[in-house]
């Protein structure tokens, strides 16, 4: 080979190692590609919604009142996605009750049932004062009692305390509460909260960037439709 012929093929090989190293950087940076997303939309009929209706992302928690990594949550992240998804009409919230902890889960979802019952626009009002009324020191203790459920519910209008303790019980919403069990039971929730986007399920519940990234990409998404 003459020289410059070999000049020629190490400016080559170089030029073709920059292009290859370019393509590989390009390619780790981009979004998943719409098949290698795992997608298990949950079925919100029946369920509470915070939000319009007309969001186009919806997120999921699956969680338990009488968790306290869910009143963690409730505490630190939803505020945030409230603030920055939530009221811009991009994201509507739901919730789907857990049974992790035995009677007190049950009670709670009873509970909450009954007042979306009554009347679905307290509901988030109940939501956020049974979460409230979770001790912080000593949560495994025996806290959620049907006494407790009338004494958050006492200052939230609209609800008939006197029906709100005959559901729970009497466990006159346990249809409701057993389509939540079934809807957690199938999308294989193990932990609480889970939080699921557009079918999604977060691996860290708590990583709002992570969370924040999941939304911005399915709201791009939506608008390039
Ligand atoms: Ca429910």
């Amino acid at each position: 080979m003459k020289k410059s012929n070999m000049k020629f093929a190490v400016i080559l090989t170089v030029v073709a190692v920059a292009l290859l190293a370019i393509i590989t950087v390009i390619s780790s940076n981009q979004t998943l590609e719409e098949s290698e997303i795992v997608r298990e939309e949950v079925d919100l009929t029946g369920q509470p919604i915070l939000g319009q209706d007309n969001a186009p992302v919806t997120v999921v928690e699956f969680g338990d009142f009488k968790c306290p990594s869910c009143k963690a949550w409730g505490e630190n992240v939803y505020p945030q996605l409230v603030e920055d998804y939530i009221l811009s009409g991009d994201v509507k919230f739901s919730y789907v009750n857990v049974l992790f902890h035995g009677e007190e889960s049950v009670i709670g979802a009873m509970a909450a049932e009954s007042v979306y019952k009554q009347d679905p626009s307290v509901y988030w009002d109940f939501h956020k004062a049974l979460f409230d009324a979770q001790p912080t020191e000593n949560h495994d203790g025996l806290w959620i009692t049907t006494e407790k459920i009338l004494e958050v519910s006492k200052g939230i209008a609209y609800i008939n305390q006197e029906q709100l303790k005959q559901d729970v019980e009497q466990e006159l919403t346990a249809e409701q509460v057993n389509i939540d069990k079934d809807l957690f039971t199938k999308h294989n929730v193990s932990q609480t909260p889970t939080i699921n986007i557009n079918g999604i399920t977060m691996e860290d519940p708590f990583d709002y960037e992570a969370i924040k990234e999941v939304i911005d990409r399915e709201l791009g998404a939506d608008k390039n439709e």
